[in-house]
């Protein structure tokens, strides 16, 4: 890989700021320092593996805090475990940097390794390279192959289901590109939302046996959700107006209220799906992590995503779901 070239050479950053002593007893056999990580996967578990790129003026701002970067660089990537129901095990980062600014790698570390530490997963590797900001991280999990709550699991007939709230972190979004004015007192949650994403593992792990599909919501729902019906070959009704949303989308009028929740994106909830019969199963398994968790409708035969107000009258909203390359 290309060296980067400043005053602090490439080594001595990755031993500053990204090696850290080896945890005993945990899954990781060699971290970083070596040509390559050894991970011990759990006997009769498979590997799962998931990778999230997050680079400058597109995923975030110039100048965005490092310290919130490090977290959500993070965040997004075990989110994508969380949606499989998988255990973490370690993570690699590979990392294109503009320069060895001390500051900016203090701080963006803190961040990861905070949020790393919360979920007891290590650091075992990557690459460091100049050249314009760009964080992506590689995620390792493990799971038994049957407990994988995969995109193609969903039944006509199930429960949809989503975790926490929607909807924030893209009026947060909207707030700090000043296209919408927001209250002091609800900046602070919608733009903790949009840095700071709590990603669901212990949810996806509890949900493990109970869910039939599931998905994490970066996108925005209507577009992740329908991901679940293509892969499922069904179709789902939701109530846009029983959406669980953000203490400062509650505040805002209806009609933003449903669209932010139906399209915003960068929420990484988990929706998924489960039998009804399961429905207080569901909840158990919620409330033993400490996670809110909301019915927002039904799975249905034939295909299509369908959204009505609480009524049951039709709603026209057409799924805006983020496309890096469309629009
Ligand atoms: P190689 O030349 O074999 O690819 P590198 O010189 O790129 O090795 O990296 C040296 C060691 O530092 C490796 O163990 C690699 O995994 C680790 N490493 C490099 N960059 C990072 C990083 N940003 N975070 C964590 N580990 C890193
Ligand atoms: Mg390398």
């Amino acid at each position: 890989m290309g060296k980067i070239c400043v005053t602090m050479n490439e080594f001595e950053l990755i031993a500053q700021y990204f090696e850290r002593p080896a945890r005993a007893g945990g899954p990781v056999r060699l971290g970083v320092g070596d040509d390559c990580a050894l991970l011990d996967v759990p006997s009769g578990e498979t590997l799962a593996i998931s990778t999230d790129m997050l680079v400058e003026g597109r995923h975030f701002f110039e100048g965005t805090d490092p310290e919130a970067l490090g977290h959500k660089a993070l965040a997004v990537n075990l989110s994508d475990l969380a949606a499989m129901g998988a255990a973490p095990l370690g993570f690699s980062l590979a990392l294109a940097l503009p320069a060895a600014d001390a500051g900016w790698l203090e701080a963006f570390a803190r961040g990861l390794f905070a949020l790393a530490d919360a979920h007891g997963v290590q650091l075992i590797g990557g690459d460091t390279t100049k050249g314009p900001l760009n964080i992506c991280i590689t995620v390792y999990g493990s799971l038994p192959p049957q407990a994988a709550l995969r995109r193609d699991g969903a039944r006509a007939g199930d429960d949809i289901w989503v975790s926490g709230t929607l909807g924030d972190a893209r009026l947060g979004l909207e707030a700090l590109q000043g296209k919408r004015l927001l209250d002091r007192t609800l900046l602070r949650p919608a733009s903790g939302k949009l840095h700071r994403p709590e990603p669901r593992v212990g949810l996806g792990l509890a949900l493990r046996g109970v869910a039939h599909s599931a998905i994490d919501v970066s996108d925005g729902l209507m577009g992740d959700l329908a991901h679940i019906l293509e892969r499922s070959r069904v179709g789902a009704v939701i109530d846009a107006d029983a959406l669980p949303c953000g203490e400062a989308l509650s505040a805002q009028e209806t009609a933003v209220r449903r669209a932010f929740a139906l399209n915003g994106g960068d929420d990484y909830e988990l929706c998924f799906t489960a039998a009804p019969a399961d429905a207080a199963a569901v909840r158990s398994a919620a409330q033993a992590v400490g996670v809110h968790v909301t019915r927002i409708g039904t799975i249905v035969d034939g295909e299509g995503l369908r959204a009505t107000d609480g009524s049951g009258q039709a709603l026209e909203i057409a799924a805006h779901s983020f496309d890096h390359f469309s629009g």
